[in-house]
Parts: C-alpha cells; sequence; structure tokens
C-alpha cells in the first residue's frame, strides 16, 4: 500500500493517545521524578511521581491516560495559571469540591460588592415563596430584585403580588451564597500547600507538620487548620495575576511558612496562610494557631509590580 503525505498525517494523527499530556506536564513530570528518587529513595521506583495530596504512585503512561492530572494551582477560574500533578482522583473530587466554595464566596462577595452579577434568594411573603434574584450595586441609591419566573410555581408568584395587592409589607429574603466558609478558607490551604509542594517538592511533602494539613483536606476533618487562613481585602498594590509568595518566617523557635495569595477579583482579596515547613518542629504551630492567626489578621503587606 502506497501512503500519500496526507495519509501518513492521518495515521500519525490516530496514533496519538486520547489524552495528550502538555509539554509542561511532562517537564514536570520529569523534575518531580528526579526529586522523589533524590529526596525519598524510598518511594520512588525511579520512573514514578507521587501524588502531593495522596501520596499514590503514578507513571508517565499514567498522565496520557488521564489518572494523573494537570491541576491549576490558583483555579482557573480565578485566574490561576500555575500548575502541578495530582491525580484524577484529588484532583476532582477533594480539588473541585473545595475550589467551587471558594469560588462561590469570592462571588458572593463580588455580587455584594460590585453588584454586577446577581445573588440567587428565595422571596417569602405572607406564606408564599418565590425563587429570586438581588442586584446589589452599591454605586446606585436602589437595589433590585427580581423574581424568577421560570424558576417560581406561578400560583406561588400571584400569591405574593395578590397578598402585596392587600397591603401586606412584610418580606424576608434568604440569599443563597452555597458555600461553606470552612470549605472556601480549606481551599486557600490547599493552595498554599500545593504552592510549596511546587517551590520545595517531597522534601515538604514527606515531612510531618505537611502531612498533617494532607491528612485533614483528605478527611475533609478540617478542626483549626481554617484559622491558618487570614485576609484583607483592597490592599495596596495590584498585580497583574494572581500571585502566590512564600517566605518563611521566625514564629516562637520555629520555621513558619507565610504564604501570600492574592486573587484579582474586582474587590482584591489577599490571603495570607501559615503553613508548617519541613522543619521537625513546625507542627508545634498547630498548637499555637490562635497566636498565629492574630498575627495573620494583623497583617498588611504593599506589592509592587
Ligand atoms: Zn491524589
Amino acid at each position: 500500500m502506497q501512503l500519500t503525505a496526507d495519509g501518513a498525517a492521518a495515521d500519525a494523527k490516530r496514533q496519538v493517545p486520547a489524552t495528550m499530556a502538555s509539554r509542561k506536564a511532562s517537564t514536570l513530570f520529569q523534575r518531580l521524578s528526579a526529586d522523589l528518587a533524590s529526596v525519598c529513595p524510598a518511594a520512588s521506583n525511579g520512573a514514578n511521581v507521587r501524588c502531593p495530596l495522596c501520596l499514590g504512585s503514578f507513571a508517565r503512561k499514567d498522565l496520557e491516560a488521564g489518572s494523573l492530572t494537570e491541576e491549576h494551582i490558583i483555579p482557573k477560574e480565578l485566574g490561576g495559571t500555575e500548575i502541578t500533578l495530582t491525580c484524577k482522583t484529588c484532583n476532582n473530587t477533594q480539588g473541585s469540591t473545595l475550589e467551587s466554595h471558594l469560588v462561590r464566596m469570592l462571588d458572593g462577595e463580588r455580587a455584594l460588592n460590585a453588584g454586577d452579577r446577581p445573588i440567587r434568594a428565595a422571596l417569602h411573603v405572607a406564606g408564599h415563596s418565590a425563587a429570586a434574584e438581588v442586584i446589589w450595586d452599591t454605586n446606585r441609591p436602589a437595589h433590585e430584585i427580581k423574581i424568577i419566573g421560570e424558576a417560581s410555581n406561578p400560583l406561588e408568584i400571584a400569591g405574593i403580588h395578590d397578598s402585596l395587592s392587600k397591603g401586606v409589607n412584610e418580606l424576608s429574603l434568604n440569599l443563597h451564597f452555597r458555600y461553606v466558609p470552612t470549605y472556601a478558607l480549606m481551599a486557600v490551604v490547599r493552595i498554599a500547600y500545593l504552592s510549596l509542594f511546587d517551590q520545595y517538592g517531597y522534601r515538604f511533602a514527606y515531612s510531618d507538620g505537611p502531612s498533617t494539613i494532607r491528612e485533614a483536606l483528605r478527611s475533609l476533618e478540617f478542626g483549626n487548620f481554617p484559622k491558618l487562613v487570614g485576609r484583607t481585602r483592597n490592599q495596596q498594590g495590584r498585580a497583574p495575576l494572581p500571585v502566590m509568595l512564600t517566605h518563611a518566617i521566625l514564629f516562637k523557635s520555629f520555621l513558619v511558612h507565610f504564604v501570600v495569595i492574592q486573587i484579582n477579583t474586582p474587590i482584591r482579596t489577599t490571603f495570607f496562610v501559615a503553613m508548617p515547613t519541613d522543619d521537625p518542629r513546625s507542627p508545634a504551630l498547630f498548637a499555637n494557631i490562635e497566636r498565629m492567626r492574630e498575627l495573620l489578621n494583623k497583617c498588611r503587606i504593599t506589592l509592587r509590580f
């Protein structure tokens, strides 16, 4: 059989695996695999990486098969571009769950401050209920409540209308921000964990303090770890992209990582996260979270670009 140039190209195309790992992911795999072999030879077979969140072992072929995935350290939806490699389970279940709470929290705050998107709500009047949207525009003297016809029972809407016509002047609104604050904060802790892993590799992941954080993320048993996150709004200095900066600071008698994550929603949110280091004394951070929290809440920094 004679192949034309076109036929050869078509054949070559057919051999491309279903999920093509990006060049960035391949380079990352190589770097992480070498790091694992040098830092934790017992966890390495010379050609594998470990998921930084569950420590499961993955080969390069898993990248093509899709069981090892590229994960954005700061969610793509929040403008993140940096990636690391995590397994499909950690990325899709734990990652997406926590991330969605963070995205909704920031979305809700944006809706309350910029008024550029509606807040879902339930409107109750004299025993009748309807689905509604609230536009909270701080730049205008009036805010708007809109009943969503398609999402409501027409009889209920008629009941509300009737009650208001008869002079009922009491209404109640339940705003649905649809996020759990501790989940949103743990999404930030997860970002800090992945950014430190990206920077320090398996030396960080395999040490005691970070293991405790990882276990909390895996089990969704957060304890007081959400208190490792402080935040401030309208911080001076605006980054063109989301930023992550990590520093090691001396806290009491041990080193703590201090991770700054700035996300540019219109209200520009800066999170400060205290994280354990690979210092064997760093788990002492967990016994001093309240003191650390006071410090985090006083943080102010100026970012210059
Ligand atoms: Zn995993």
